[in-house]
């Protein structure tokens, strides 16, 4: 028998032990959908290959905290339900429930909306539509009471969230007056219910330096709050050493505790559920898409919480598999249940979002167990993340397909050797042989896969071959901007700025987002220029820039003025717009975004091509 305090040495991951780990740590999953999963025939099974109570087996596998979201009303005016696991009070009562059982608080994350709230979105719950500030506060008291009366009724609630991912908003409100007078309305109720429960207040993305501003507003408003929580997706949120830091900062400085709420990372790139996952592309990622990356990503995101000092760390949604792989099948079971991230019922309420993309899950490669409920090794991180694990044999984990870019004129050579991931994450290189047939037919301008052996095992270069891009900073990876001209403003709490996140490629993109309407434009001239046809092009994401919105690039020349309208069509969801033109010399290129209030978005890769 294993002893207590030690290394396991014979376990199926690799586990660094994470140095001063506390005891009373939390060791959390946000575990919001699995009424709405089990309702919808999934199971779940053991390391034991036995059908299981899934709470059991978080138990066994180190999780003591169980967190779930709380939305007022996710139904409609007949009762059917938004999905994402239709998340009203009675849903979390019942999970309450389950978590007693195994001896686990309960973490509620009031959203305070009747469907998802998150940076781009906090809508007020539909029944409180109409209210001024002082009518929502007091309803905001009186329905978080009343559910922590209800939740508590089934199990022991240990922690309550104020507010969801409240960067820029919640319930509706966009100044932090109002927002601060909200969550101090909900922390008044969470006092009254029970004074030891802590409150906290939940913010996501500590790369933008923002959170020094969030906790001295929540200081210069009084807010009432025990806890300063913290999102961080590796994929977005930059490193775990910057996440450390800020959170340290707000401990330090502000005197509060600190919490990582959520974290997840891909263990695959397959999708099971036939509803596309929101993280598929494992290029240029920290870690690689399996199990053993996915088990160093969370390892990480403890050890930087410990770091920290931080209270403990919730995985998002480890159970958010597919209800079938099926996409007919799944669907019914999504509109029937609410086991997908939204029903077609949730469209008049968020008709932009869930009304355009309802669906399944798009996290279900995220998961700590297989599309088919079975534990993935990663779920033991908890476990063995104080005193560390390893495998008897170092195994190769993946070899990661790598990029190249080159210039149509250059020598088409690519790399000689690719580096192979062990298991426990060190790598080597090895010689890799390109396939020169593929390699000889690349002669134009274009996207072209290259494919290549190494040790037996495939790999792909993915080969870009483009012209000299006459943009300078085209993709806004060069922190220095001076050659892009704004023109245009935001208000206190917007901002038009280089970003590292949201890019189409490399680390950053050109965000904007504003509470109030925005129209501003950003050129680049450009000189020196032979004499021909040219091609411009660039890449938009953004939502919510509202029925007139107008976003486009354009060019002028001495010989005129193009234009080339792109949509906004959702997060992540990038589209191109391109112009060709003719100039004898020089141009100017840029874009303009005239959109909404709250319309947001990034724009990328702006190339300027001799055709
Ligand atoms: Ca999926």
């Amino acid at each position: 028998m294993l002893a207590a305090c030690s290394k396991n040495n014979n376990a199926d991951i690799y586990v660094e032990a994470v140095p001063n780990l506390p005891g009373n740590f939390m060791h959390g999953v946000d575990l919001s959908t699995i009424i709405a999963l089990e309702n919808s025939g999934v199971k779940f099974y053991g390391f034991d290959g036995k059908e299981q109570d899934i709470f059991k087996i978080l138990s066994k596998a180190g999780v003591n905290y169980i967190r779930v979201r709380v939305w007022n009303d996710p139904f409609d005016a007949e009762g059917q339900g938004y999905g994402g696991g239709n998340c009203d009070v009675k849903n979390a009562a019942a999970i309450a429930a389950r978590a007693k059982k195994q001896g686990m608080k309960l973490f509620v994350d009031f959203h305070y909306s009747d469907f998802w709230a998150d940076p781009s979105k906090q809508m007020a719950p539909k029944a409180w539509a109409g209210m001024d500030i002082e009518q929502k506060a007091a309803a905001l008291e009186q329905f978080t009471f009343d559910a922590l009366k209800e939740i508590g009724q089934h199990g022991p609630i240990g922690m309550v969230q104020l507010g969801n991912e409240t960067n820029n908003a919640m319930c509706g409100e966009n100044k932090w007056i109002n927002i601060s007078a909200l969550m101090n309305a909900g922390a008044k109720a969470v006092r009254q219910y029970n004074k030891n429960i802590k409150v906290a207040v939940h913010f996501t993305d500590p790369q933008h330096g923002r959170y020094v501003n969030f906790a001295q507003y929540l200081k210069n408003f009084n807010v009432d709050y025990d806890v300063f929580a913290s999102s961080y997706y590796p994929y977005w949120h930059g490193t775990p050493e910057n996440l450390t830091a800020q959170l340290t900062m707000v401990r330090e400085r502000y005197g509060k505790e600190v919490l990582i709420a959520e974290t997840a990372y891909a263990y695959t790139e397959e999708d099971g559920d036939a509803f596309g996952n929101i993280v598929s592309d494992p290029r240029g990622q920290m870690y690689p898409f399996s199990i053993y990356g996915q088990a160093r990503s969370l390892r990480n995101v403890i050890a930087a919480a410990a770091n920290a000092g931080a209270l403990g760390v919730f995985y998002w949604e480890p159970a958010w598999i597919p209800v079938g792989a099926d996409y007919d099948a799944n669907r019914v079971k999504w509109e029937q249940f609410g086991s997908g991230w939204a029903a077609s019922y949730a469209s008049d309420y968020d008709p932009r979002d869930a009304g355009v993309w309802y669906g399944g899950s798009g996290v279900d490669n995220q998961a700590l167990f297989d599309f088919n409920g079975h534990p993935l090794p990663s779920l033991n991180v908890f476990k063995y993340a104080k005193n560390g694990a390893s495998m008897r044999e170092n195994i190769i984990d993946t070899i990661p397909d790598i990029e190249v870019v080159q210039l149509r004129t250059a020598p088409r050579v690519l790399p000689e050797t690719v580096n192979v991931v062990y298991a426990d994450g060190s790598e080597q290189a090895v010689p890799v042989t390109w396939n020169t047939t593929q390699l000889d037919a690349v002669n134009t301008i274009g996207d072209y896969v290259i494919d290549g052996t190494t040790s037996g095992t495939a790999v792909k270069c993915y080969l870009s071959i483009e012209e000299k891009n006459h943009i300078t900073n085209g993709g806004f990876e060069d922190r220095d901007m001076s050659m892009w001209k704004i023109s245009g403003s935001v208000s206190r709490e917007g901002h038009i700025e280089r970003r590292t996140s949201d890019a189409r490629s490399g680390e950053a993109s050109f965000h904007f987002w504003d509470s109030e309407p925005l129209n501003f434009t950003v050129t680049q001239d450009i000189t020196g220029l032979d004499s021909g046809t040219y091609m411009l092009s660039a890449y938009l994401h953004g939502d919510n820039g509202g029925p007139n919105a107008e976003c486009f690039i354009f060019t002028q020349t001495d010989l005129g003025y193009k234009r080339a309208d792109i949509e906004l069509a959702g997060y992540k969801n990038f589209q191109q717009a391109v112009i060709h033109f003719e100039t004898d010399k020089s141009v100017t290129v840029g874009l303009t975004v005239k959109c909404a209030a709250g319309g947001w978005g990034g724009w990328d890769d702006f190339k300027l091509f001799r055709q």
